[in-house]
């Protein structure tokens, strides 16, 4: 590993504190040493198509057009051939079976899209000071709605398998951002995960949280925690369920 070099951390993401969080090793060889992955797994690849090809409905939302199925599957599709890793699929799938699976993931969403109001952001970034101790923590909110009343909508788009609800860390961290960044509102804010479900039969569900004070002390602890480590040079392993599809298990050893 004597050939990869370290630089200084500058600032924090959700995603760098989860990766963190799930395996300081994986976090030190991809964020820390910068070694390349070995590949690409299908559903992260899926994951980030999808993601693109739906900002681009909710881009067109925006604008004030519509946004046709052929459009956001190429969207979906351009992404995936932009891919330069070699791309593992996970048991059962392929790539044809994966792009008629995105095909009608978006057919459904076009059919019924989750609007809560006037679109005002889609992956609207930020950069916050959470805490003095900290350093500035960055980001992007997939979309930012506004309902009669002036109520604010902060959506997370997520694809899954089971369309179980997402752990709250990640709805947290964007309701801070969106009162630090002084969004115009009544003071309403409604935060919620929409989950477009990976399936044969498509679905969506929407899991609203309501964010508290304590939710928003607890994160900056737990980000406080993960900081200090990540400064300290943490780097062991976890190993887990996560190892069979991990980017980096062919260095792992090498550290
Ligand atoms: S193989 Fe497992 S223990 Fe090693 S870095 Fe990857 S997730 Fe962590």
């Amino acid at each position: 590993m004597s050939e990869h070099t370290t630089k200084p951390e500058v600032h924090l993401s959700h995603s760098q504190v989860q990766e963190f969080t799930q395996c300081p090793r994986k976090y030190h060889l991809h964020r820390r040493l910068k070694v390349p992955p070995d590949f690409m797994p299908s559903a992260l690849l899926f994951g980030i198509a999808l993601h693109e090809a739906l900002a681009l409905f909710h881009q067109r939302r925006l604008e004030g057009r519509a946004a046709s199925l052929a459009e956001l599957h190429n969207t979906f599709l351009g992404q995936w051939k932009a891919e330069k890793l070699p791309v593992r699929y996970s048991r059962g799938e392929n790539q044809n079976s994966l792009k008629a699976m995105a095909r009608r993931m978006l057919a459904y969403y076009i059919e019924n899209p989750v609007c809560s109001g006037e679109v005002i952001g889609v992956e609207q970034p930020f950069r916050i000071m959470l805490s003095t101790d900290l350093p500035p923590v960055h980001g992007r909110i997939d979309l930012i709605e506004m309902a009669p009343g002036s109520e604010l909508y902060v959506s997370d788009l997520k694809t899954s398998k089971n369309g179980s609800k997402p752990a709250a860390d990640q709805l947290v961290l964007y309701r801070e951002a969106v009162r630090l960044l002084d969004f115009p509102a009544s003071g309403i804010v409604h935060c919620q995960y929409v989950v477009l479900t990976k399936t044969a039969e498509p679905k969506i569900k929407v899991f609203e949280l309501d964010v508290t004070a304590e939710d928003v002390v607890n994160l900056v602890s737990r980000y406080r925690e993960v900081w200090q480590a990540i400064q300290a040079g943490v780097a062991y392993p976890i190993p887990s369920w996560r190892c069979g599809g991990c980017q980096w298990k062919h260095h792992c050893d090498q550290v």
